[in-house]
């Protein structure tokens, strides 16, 4: 398959949505971000990268780290996990408090903000540095060492974040939060605020293309739990639009509020995709289109 070829005509079949919709602005960072950037990145599970546009520029993650801290908490805890967090779409925005109460403080799934800080919560009773041990894997799942934390994303995550805090208490009136909330929430606004370019994302990704085995050929995950953190991203990885991302694109994906989205096409290849003008939903409009095209042009998806 000529990758590069296939990103080229995608730029040029989504050019008109370039731009379009808006950029996240519940922190004055993310509303300052240029919505008419757009990159694209294909990794191929040898390793092998393509891009194009401004697929080398960092931008901020945010949501799209849920998937990597599932997948640690996963290798590292194993699957006593889902006795704490669902695997049902939600439904229900990514902030959304009201199931929490009918669900005895268990949320839907991993992918919305209380579920992702119940898996963090796990992670730092599993090795007591969740945000760093995330940054870790992901430099080196990436190959790029310079990879950080943004400060002043975490910091405004921290100012704005009286509606994670009210999910973290309410859960933890549950006790399904271990550790302290200020210190949960001090992780989670770090992991939320790592910057990483398309390229980099495509890279740390492969292992869910890789049926779970790492950069350096050792195994994160069993064949099953790949399997599984893909049909969860399936449903549940683009806000309360998983169903119409299923039907556009038709392959598991993970969207953030930074506008960009990572997905994979099993054995073959992990892509992703930034732009940051959002839909009403949340999900990057020029993103959901280049994914919508490359499956279209490629025939590459899981159906
Ligand atoms: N930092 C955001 C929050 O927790 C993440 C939102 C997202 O990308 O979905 O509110």
């Amino acid at each position: 398959m000529d990758y590069q070829a296939v990103l080229e005509q995608i730029v040029q079949d989504i050019a008109p949505q370039v731009g379009g919709g808006r950029p996240a602005e519940y922190i004055p960072v993310l509303a300052s971000v240029d919505p008419s950037l757009f990159g694209m990145a294909i990794a191929e599970v040898d390793g092998t990268v393509h891009g194009i546009g401004d697929w080398q520029r960092p931008f901020s993650t945010q949501s799209i780290t849920k998937v990597f801290t599932l997948a640690l908490a996963l290798a590292q805890g194993g699957d006593g996990l889902w006795a704490r967090v669902g695997r049902e779409p939600s439904g229900n925005p990514f902030n959304s408090l009201v199931q929490l109460e009918y669900e005895n403080g268990i949320p839907r799934n991993p992918f919305i903000n209380a579920g992702a800080l119940v898996v963090t919560d796990q992670l730092l009773t599993l090795n007591g540095d969740a945000s760093n041990e995330l940054l870790g894997f992901l430099r080196q799942e990436s190959g790029n060492p310079r990879l950080g934390f943004d400060a002043q994303v975490a910091r405004s995550e921290s100012e704005f974040g009286d509606r994670n805090a009210a999910l973290a208490h309410f859960m933890a009136s549950y006790g399904n939060i271990a550790n302290p909330v200020p210190t949960l929430l001090e992780h989670y606004f770090r992991q939320c605020s790592i910057e990483m370019s398309c390229g980099d994302l495509a890279l740390a990704c492969r292992f869910l293309a890789r049926h779970g085995l790492r950069a350096d050929n050792t195994r994160l995950l069993t064949r099953s739990e790949a399997k599984q953190i893909n049909a969860v991203m399936l449903t549940c990885g683009t806000y309360d639009a998983a169903g119409e991302f299923a039907y556009r694109v038709g392959l598991p994906g993970k969207s953030g509020v930074g506008g960009g989205i990572v997905a994979v096409v099993p054995g073959h290849c992990t892509l992703c995709v930034w732009s940051p003008g959002l839909d009403a939903r949340g999900n990057s409009v020029a993103g959901v289109a280049a994914l919508d095209r490359f499956t279209t042009l490629t025939g590459l998806s899981v159906f």
